[in-house]
């Protein structure tokens, strides 16, 4: 690497937003400048250090699904910290399995699954351990995984290799063995990809960083179908569709399909890091003891604020409320100059702009007070909390709308 390189890597720290007037930056330039820095966060709403307030309409990527600085979750991190913060997995932990049993539940659309969990700490951690359990029960020579194109399964060697954006690939390689990917949406694409080598397909009901492309029931039903002639597992990725999030508590249950391996995390802790993978209990069964761990996965602290979320969650309806919220947002959408179209489930949405330049009109936007992302160069991608009420939304839409005005995109 160059000194112009490691100069332009350390020496950004205005650029980055640094708090104090610091000559180098400490932190890894893996993320570009930020435009903002939010200090404080209530319900729907963010602060930057100036004081100015934001509409989030994107809650940490899909995290903070009850919103920002939720009273009972808020009051459950102190009492648990007041408590006991940690013990290690060698030890029990009631909150666990409280919280594997509500999950459980879940998956079950309200009655029992009949599943096991394992708690890890991230999205891509969940999809580690279902990477892993996937090659347990899958035994030696079949250990392969396939996944879409288009598909986005995390950073970690091999749950990047999973993603099935190659450019991303490039730069990491060799990447662990083991890996396929098909067209999305395409049964014939898997069904000749599935030969005896393969384990188990890994697909997201709604590829969300791939730009918000919701499944076709029909194609959802025919991998199942091809999974259970072939003998491979389908695992559903529900790190940004579950819980509540497309409308339903996870997303396959849109599609009429009954997944194998379950992982989820973003909402699960409303902020506190913590994932989830569940699993059937026969594919589950296939790990043994130390086979897989996590020091931090499944603690008390975290699993104390996944207890509470998930009670807020079954309290307030939230499949119920964001299915409602997304039909109001996504007609209200459709009908603004310079939309082309609004895609997603519940409240995952995508807007389409005519003109593109999606960049922009969420820098506006941000300007503006309100928080997007510019999920592919022609969409922005909405998610806000599962909370936003009926004025949220309105103020929204208005915003969208000026902002697509203002950067010209209407024709
Ligand atoms: N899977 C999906 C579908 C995701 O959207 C993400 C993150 O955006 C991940 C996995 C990775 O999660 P994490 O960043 O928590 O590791």
């Amino acid at each position: 690497m160059s000194t112009t390189d490691v100069d332009r890597a350390t020496t950004h720290a205005d650029e980055m937003g640094a708090p104090v007037d610091l000559d180098r930056c400490p932190l890894m330039p893996t993320y570009g400048p930020p435009r903002v820095a939010f200090v404080r966060g209530q319900g729907t709403w963010l602060w930057d250090r100036d004081g100015k307030r934001y509409l989030d309409l994107l809650s940490g990527l899909g995290v903070t699904a009850l919103g920002h600085s939720h009273p009972a979750v808020a009051e459950a991190l102190a009492e648990q910290a007041r408590t006991l913060l940690h013990v290690s997995n060698l030890f029990g932990n009631d909150i666990a399995w409280q919280v594997a049993t509500t999950l459980d539940r879940l998956v079950g659309d309200g009655e029992p699954a009949g599943g096991q969990v394992f708690f890890a700490n991230s999205g891509g951690e969940a999809n580690e351990c279902a990477l892993k359990l996937a090659r347990r029960y899958g035994g030696r020579g079949r250990h392969v995984v396939v996944s879409a194109y288009g598909s986005f399964h995390g950073r970690t060697l091999a749950t990047l290799h999973a993603t099935g954006q190659p450019a991303k690939h490039e730069a990491f390689q060799p990447l662990p063995e083991g890996f396929r990917h098909v067209a999305w949406d395409d049964l014939d694409a898997l069904a000749a990809a599935l030969d005896p080598t393969v384990t188990a397909v890994l697909l997201e009901p709604v590829q969300g960083e791939g730009g918000v492309h919701p499944a076709n029931a029909e194609y959802l039903q025919g991998v199942r179908r091809l999974c259970d002639e072939r003998g491979a597992l389908l695992i559903m990725d529900e790190v940004q569709t579950g819980l509540g999030r497309t409308g339903r508590w996870f997303g396959f249950q849109h599609f009429g399909v009954v997944p194998d391996v379950v992982t989820m995390a973003k909402a699960l802790g409303n902020g506190v890091p913590i994932g989830a993978c569940w699993a059937r209990a026969d594919v589950a069964a296939a790990f043994r003891p130390g086979d897989h761990a996590s020091t931090f996965g499944g603690q008390p602290l975290a699993t104390a604020a996944a207890r509470t979320v998930l009670a807020t969650m079954a309290a307030e309806d939230v499949p119920g409320r964001a299915a409602r919220a997304g039909d109001r947002l996504r007609t209200a959408l459709t009908g603004i100059d310079g939309v082309s179209g609004v895609r997603g489930l519940g409240l995952l949405l995508a807007v389409e702009l005519t003109g593109g330049r999606s960049a922009e009109v969420a820098t506006e936007l941000l300007d503006q007070g309100v928080v997007v992302n510019a999920v592919t160069p022609t969409a922005l991608r909405l998610a806000p909390s599962l909370l936003i009420d009926d004025a949220e939304l309105d103020h929204a839409v208005t915003a969208i709308a000026a902002a697509i005005a203002t950067v010209g995109v209407t024709e």
